[in-house]
């Protein structure tokens, strides 16, 4: 489910006019709901109720410290992927028992940033890398828990950009490289080798590729267990779909369905990381309208948002259902659909002000008619949308705005021009 809905024909974010954020804190904006985000924690929390189960709601999709500090307060912890994210998480007030710490270049700084702030697991990719924690751990006399990254080598089907389960990448270990891994280091007094992890990459539509990875990771833990290796959690990581199209990827429980009655009884902990499944619905963003322009037999509709606001499009081809904030009655999207067909619209580009062919939303898309100063909506912005905003083009970052069901905050100023130059002298 999500909180953004048309009433009379007026978007809405619970229960507010995204209009009358637009009118009050300008354009473009990042509307977040904080109830979106809390339901879909807590479906994740309910499918999953039957193990004993971590949440690591993953940082890098939408980190702003205001929505931290409410996903900690529902109990949840963190998947951070550099001493940035850790920082925002305790800032935020985020335990950091419940922080595991994944990526393949954690520098020495990092490493020692969090081994201060006593987090839960360091996800640990590469021999080298254990070997620095190692070193870094025995400094400060400290004993750092460690999930060794495997790769468990499955098909998973998403943009190549965001695959990182097969081989032939640069993350992790694979199942043999494993055991040895263990055989070296699963006595040392640095680390507490106690874990696996697998992530097979993002945005995939099939529960199998999560049956497939504990299929094989499972006969793992036996063999690790056997040569007297304690091993308490796996972590299977994140990436589980969100729906950028009404109901097309697997709910939490269906996930859940496929993944715990193969963990039941094994006496290990589950640990989670889901970004996307979490904050890409929880998550609009506005843009208004600023010219109509025909070029050709095209037409196109050119928004004060640009691909430094919003990226995905440009980067992976991502699908974002776009409509207008405020459309006739017959007009209101029943689903969000690359191939809605609605009588009344016209087919159109929507492009944001950037000096680049790059710099689109949508090509070819069925929407209202509309022109100067209308508001657009981009669905399904929350996860890796204003994470992934720069200044490109000296454009100041967004704000973000979060809604609570009657009221709204500004969680995030508008960066302002000073802000642009402020680190330049
Ligand atoms: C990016 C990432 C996630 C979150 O991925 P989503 O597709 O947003 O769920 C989880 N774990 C790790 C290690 C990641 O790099």
């Amino acid at each position: 489910m999500d909180c953004f809905s048309y009433k009379n024909g007026s978007l809405l974010a619970e229960n507010v006019r995204v209009e009358e954020i637009a009118g009050e804190v300008g354009t473009p904006v990042y509307i977040y709901s904080k109830a979106t985000f809390l339901d879909h924690l807590q479906k994740i929390r309910q499918a999953y109720g039957g193990l004993d189960t971590m949440i690591c709601y993953s940082v890098k999709a939408c980190g702003n410290v205001n929505i931290l500090r409410f996903m900690a307060d529902a109990g949840s912890g963190f998947d951070v992927v550099s001493g940035g994210e850790l920082y925002r998480v305790l800032q935020a007030g985020g335990d950091p028992s419940k922080v595991v710490y994944a990526g393949v270049g954690k520098t020495d700084t990092e490493i020692t940033e969090a081994l201060d702030a006593g987090i839960g697991y360091f996800n640990i990719e590469s021999e080298a890398e254990l070997e620095n924690l190692i070193r870094l751990a025995a400094q400060r006399g400290k004993q750092a828990k460690v999930a060794l990254r495997v790769n468990p080598d499955v098909e998973y089907k998403t943009h190549a950009f965001i695959t990182t389960g097969k081989k032939e990448t640069k993350f992790g270990v694979d199942i043999e490289r494993a055991m040895k891994v263990f055989a070296d280091y699963g006595e040392n007094t640095a680390v507490n080798l106690c874990a696996l992890h697998v992530h097979l990459g993002s945005g995939g539509k099939k529960i199998d590729p999560y049956v497939g990875a504990v299929e094989k990771i499972l006969p793992l833990i036996d063999r690790l267990r056997g040569k007297g290796h304690t091993i308490e959690a796996v972590d299977l990581g994140g990436g589980y779909g969100a729906d950028y199209e009404s109901d097309t990827v697997p709910s939490a429980a269906e996930y859940a369905a496929g993944i715990v009655p193969l963990l039941k009884d094994k006496d290990l902990r589950l640990i989670l990381e889901p970004g996307k499944s979490i904050c890409a619905n929880a998550g609009i963003m506005l843009t208004r309208v600023l010219y109509i322009k025909r070029g050709g037999r095209k037409k196109f509709v050119i928004a004060d948002a640009g691909m430094n606001d919003l990226i995905r499009p440009s980067l992976y081809d991502a699908f974002h259902f776009i409509w207008p904030a405020k459309v006739d009655e017959k007009l209101v999207p029943r689903q969000r659909s690359e191939d809605l067909k609605i009588d009344g619209t016209e087919v159109v580009d929507i492009v944001g002000p950037i000096c680049e062919g790059a710099d689109f939303f949508a090509k070819d898309r069925a929407i209202p008619p509309t022109e100067r100063g209308d508001l657009l909506s981009i669905f399904s912005a929350g996860a890796y949308g204003f994470t992934m905003s720069s200044n490109y083009n000296a454009r100041g970052r967004a704000a973000e705005v979060l809604v609570d069901g009657g009221k709204f905050t500004v969680v995030r100023k508008r960066e302002t021009y000073n802000d642009l130059i402020v680190l330049e002298r």
